[in-house]
């Protein structure tokens, strides 16, 4: 049997608790739904909570307006809503002036809209590469891959450290000539690794290429200025920071300068110049709308608005600021508690190249993290042996992060018993 390593002596659950007490944003807990069987929810970063106010909202929703309305719920709202959302994301969590952003498919679906359409801009059209890193996202690579095949490109790697991410001079390392694109996470999936966006941009401008940046692990979690940075083209979830619910559509953005000029493959009537006159051909509309394919996804939009106006009224500083204390935390107590047992911190330890969530290591996290989810201590599981712990800082409480980290060190002390 092993004898696990004593606990420090300066408790873990005095630490959490005074930080707690500290904390100005500890009552936006209260305005999302609980539920008694979640005694610590850390995954917050794959799938956000419901706020009180889209539960209502989503209800209220089948009888006064979908139920009242009927038909006439497109021209009085749900026909703008891709714009008119995409607007208010851009306002809150991304730094974009309207006109640039767009609500629409899945993820997948935006980036190939915007990765196609940028291949296709007469400045960059003569160039072969596309730059990519190896620890993105699959969905991003394998998207790529296609493409790639499709219109004759060819993928440049970028492999970094498991531990860490794309830095930029491993981006300026690789930018040429023929750079075409370069797509990266702003936030790694995996470990978390803050890229510093805005040099990445310029770098590629200066090479002649165009950027465009997956923000999925970003969006309501980390300050983003997308119009400040110069960006050219972005994407990302509405279903994890900004807590739209299981299947929430994707936002896009396209830099002002570049919407008319580019063309997106999925040309559906939603996107023409003039839907509702059905006419012969596809002419593309004028603005942002030209991103839009077919039917707006409405139902699936609701949510988010709710949890776009917690952050509003918070403040994304607030919001940073708290996940830098939750991350920090987080670090601290798999030190204390984890290390002594052969767990391995995967994250990068500087805070400004930190998004919100930690991931940890260990051969046993398989068994673990079921352990952990019976007893309602919510985490995710990433192979071949990861634990992420995702904070979502308007929902999650330190307390919850002592839980967490708590019930794996009991959890693994079992199983080595
Ligand atoms: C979660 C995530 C996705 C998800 O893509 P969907 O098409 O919405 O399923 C894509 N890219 C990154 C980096 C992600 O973290």
């Amino acid at each position: 049997m092993t004898v696990p390593p004593p606990l420090p002596t300066a408790g873990p659950q005095a630490r959490a608790a005074a930080l707690d007490a500290a904390d100005p944003l500890a009552a936006y807990r209260e305005r999302f739904v609980a539920s008694d069987d979640v005694v610590a929810y850390l995954d917050g970063n794959s799938l956000g909570r419901p706020t009180r106010a889209a539960a209502e909202r989503l209800a209220r929703f089948a009888t006064d307006e979908w139920g009242a309305r009927l038909i006439r719920g497109w021209d009085e709202s749900w026909y703008e809503l891709p714009l008119t959302l995409g607007d208010r994301i851009g306002d809150v969590v991304l730094g974009a002036a309207p006109g640039q952003t767009f609500v629409g498919e899945s993820t997948t679906v935006v980036l190939y809209k915007l990765v196609r359409a940028a291949l296709d801009l007469p400045e960059v059209a003569g160039r072969d590469e596309i730059v990519v890193d190896a620890g993105n996202f699959p969905t991003d690579r394998y998207l790529l891959e296609g493409i790639a095949a499709e219109r004759g490109k060819r993928l440049v790697w970028l492999d970094p450290a498991p531990h860490a991410g794309v830095a930029p001079a491993d981006v300026a390392a690789v930018l040429g000539d023929d750079t075409a694109l370069v797509l990266l996470s702003h936030v790694a999936y995996r470990s978390g690794y803050l890229t510093d966006a805005a040099e990445v941009t310029r770098l590629a401008h200066e090479a002649g290429a165009l950027v465009l940046w997956d923000l999925c692990h970003s969006a309501g979690a980390v300050p983003v200025a997308l119009d400040d940075w110069g960006v050219d083209l972005a994407a990302g979830c509405t279903y994890k920071y900004l807590n739209g619910g299981p299947g929430s559509p994707a936002f896009g953005y396209v830099r002002a300068g570049l919407v008319d000029r580019l063309r997106q493959p999925i040309q559906g009537w939603m996107g023409a110049e003039a839907p509702f006159e059905m006419g012969p051909r596809y002419t593309p509309h004028a603005g942002i709308r030209r991103f839009v394919s077919g039917t707006p996804t409405i139902t699936s939009m609701l949510a988010m608005q709710d949890m776009l106006d917690l952050v509003d009224e918070a403040g994304i500083g607030a919001i940073r600021a708290k996940s830098v204390l939750l991350t920090g935390l987080t670090l601290d107590l798999c030190d204390e508690l984890l290390a002594p047992l052969g767990v391995e911190v995967t994250s990068p330890r500087d805070a400004d190249r930190r998004g919100s969530h930690v991931t940890i290591d260990h051969p046993a996290f398989q068994e673990v993290v079921a352990e952990l989810w019976q007893q309602g201590i919510v985490p995710d599981f990433r192979r071949p042996h990861g634990i992420r712990l995702g904070l979502s800082p308007l929902s999650t409480s330190f307390d919850e992060v002592r839980l967490g980290v708590e019930a794996v060190r009991a959890a693994l002390v079992r199983l080595a018993a």
